[in-house]
């Protein structure tokens, strides 16, 4: 059978390349930049587009590859996608919904308890000799604390669910009150779960809607000594006045990711009350290996004019 034109953008690990090369005349760029330099016969063929990349997808990209239908995006994110743009040109979106929800909550339980129990200076205090000079300083309780989650979709809730176990009492915020186990706590406004939790762990989409969602007056809200958890895009928090607040020593964060990744506002490099990590939320073999065999299925069930798994609605 014609193998179709696909390009890939962005850098995929041998698994995914072979199989995409395997299936697909595929022709890949590491940067969506690259495309405008790209054969023109070639975009003329190109049907699908595997995407993966935080760079902007926009009509003027869109308009470079005159038979796409399909851009099928490595990640649950789409927000670098211009949806519109996309539906006014006939072109489907995909994305990788659920395969990723258990490691990207494991991830933030991980940054809580590394917040909350000092995990990264214990480390230190040990491999730098401090041990025996001295107990190291005590630190606070996490389990039985106060959860805020910012977001109950499908990783909202299962950072929840995991929360649970700890003994933590859950509260929540989304556009509208969510079918729950009793004795979970709707809040109407980011204000109100703000005011009344020890962490706030913003699990909420990205893109224009939720930009600066988490903003000064929300974090004002906070009590003093809460930590703010950040797992879903650097956009979602107002990050100059979440720096203000982290400096003026009012509360900690725990963050997955950052306005203008990976080159983050080095004023976040010094402070002591803040746990970072390089946006890694769903970055383990098993994970990404499922992200890309969805990424694949849903380009297959397109070229096979079948239902897509996880169309972008
Ligand atoms: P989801 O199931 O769609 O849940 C998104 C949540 O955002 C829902 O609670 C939704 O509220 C809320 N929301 C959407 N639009 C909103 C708006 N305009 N105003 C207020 N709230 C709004 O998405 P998910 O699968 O859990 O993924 C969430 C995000 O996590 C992704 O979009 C991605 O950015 C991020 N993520 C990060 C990593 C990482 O490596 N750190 C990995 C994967 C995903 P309603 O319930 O009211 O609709």
């Amino acid at each position: 059978m014609e193998r179709k034109r696909v390009i890939a953008v962005g850098s995929y690990p041998d698994w995914d390349s072979e199989a995409m090369s395997r299936d697909y005349a595929l022709a890949t760029i590491a940067r969506l930049a690259d495309l405008a330099s790209l054969d023109p016969a070639l975009r003329n063929e190109a049907v699908a587009v595997a995407y993966k990349s935080g760079a902007s997808f926009g009509a003027a990209e869109m308009d470079l590859l005159p038979n796409l239908g399909l851009i099928s995006n490595f990640g649950v994110g789409y927000d670098a996608i211009n949806i519109e743009a996309a539906r006014d040109r006939g072109i489907r979106v995909t994305n990788t919904p659920d395969v990723l929800n258990d490691d990207v909550a494991d991830t933030a339980l991980a940054m809580m308890l590394a917040h909350c129990r000092c995990i990264p200076a214990g480390d230190r205090f040990v491999r730098e000799g401090r041990w025996p000079g001295g107990d190291f300083p005590l630190n606070r309780k996490f389990s039985g604390g106060r959860a805020g989650i910012m977001g109950l979709g499908r990783i909202g809730r299962s950072i929840a669910d995991r929360l649970v176990a700890f003994g933590m009492e859950i509260h929540y915020h989304a556009r509208s009150a969510k079918d729950v186990p009793a004795g979970w706590t709707f809040h109407a406004t980011p204000e109100g779960l703000a005011a009344e939790v020890d962490w706030l762990v913003v699990a909420l989409v990205g893109g224009a809607a939720t930009q600066d969602y988490i903003s000064a007056e929300v974090i004002a809200c906070m009590p003093q000594d809460a930590v703010l958890v950040n797992i879903s895009r650097g956009s979602t928090v107002d990050e100059a006045a979440l720096l203000d607040a982290l400096e003026a020593g009012r509360i900690g964060a725990a963050l997955d990711v950052f306005r203008n990744e990976p080159d983050i506002d080095p004023r976040f490099l010094t402070l002591p009350n803040v746990i970072l990590q390089p946006h890694q939320g769903s970055g383990t073999v098993e994970t990404r290996r499922a992200m890309g065999e969805l990424q694949r299925a849903n380009i297959a069930a397109y070229l096979r004019g079948e239902p897509l798994l996880t169309p972008v609605t």
